[in-house]
């Protein structure tokens, strides 16, 4: 089995990535508010919102900005991602997921036993395993260095 997430680690994402939303995401062409929160196997947390950007193109989303901001800070090993997302303003009303494309960016960065977690609010959380949103996914080889961010050995509680 692959790394259960205790309940304070579950809050600490939910809160985050929900205070990313409200503070960081720049959806100034959906007015879709996006919050992401990485939580590394050491602790950190990289949180992030989704910005959007004229012409759409180079628009990005909240959980490849987290995923890249913790990359380029060094980490790349990964125990939990959580996710929300809504019309902005206002709260959450609907369990937001990652698009395929972050999906299978995660794929090559995380395990597929990593939790998603979807948040509506700190008590209302859904949960998933990156490899339950991706499967039959094309992913390179679990002896594969994939950054190396995911691997076997590192499985555990966070
Ligand atoms: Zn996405």
């Amino acid at each position: 089995m692959g790394a259960e997430l205790s309940a304070y680690s579950q809050t600490r994402l939910a809160v985050a990535c929900l205070e990313a939303r409200r503070t960081r995401s720049r959806p100034v062409l959906s007015g879709y508010g996006v919050g992401a929160a990485l939580l590394t196997e050491d602790g950190r947390l990289f949180s992030a919102g989704n910005i959007e950007c004229y012409g759409q193109t180079p628009s990005i989303c909240a959980e490849r900005v987290a995923l890249f901001k913790a990359l380029s800070e060094g980490a790349d090993r990964f125990a939990a991602l959580a996710v929300c997302g809504g019309p902005l303003p206002g709260e959450p009303e609907t369990f937001c997921t990652p698009c395929g494309v972050c999906r299978q960016v995660l794929m090559q960065f995380c395990s597929p036993d990593m939790p998603v977690l979807s948040v509506l609010a700190p008590d209302s959380i859904r949960i998933w395993r990156l490899g339950d949103l991706l499967p039959e996914c094309w992913a390179p080889p679990a002896s594969t260095n994939r950054t190396g961010g995911y691997h076997e050995s590192h499985k555990g509680t966070y």
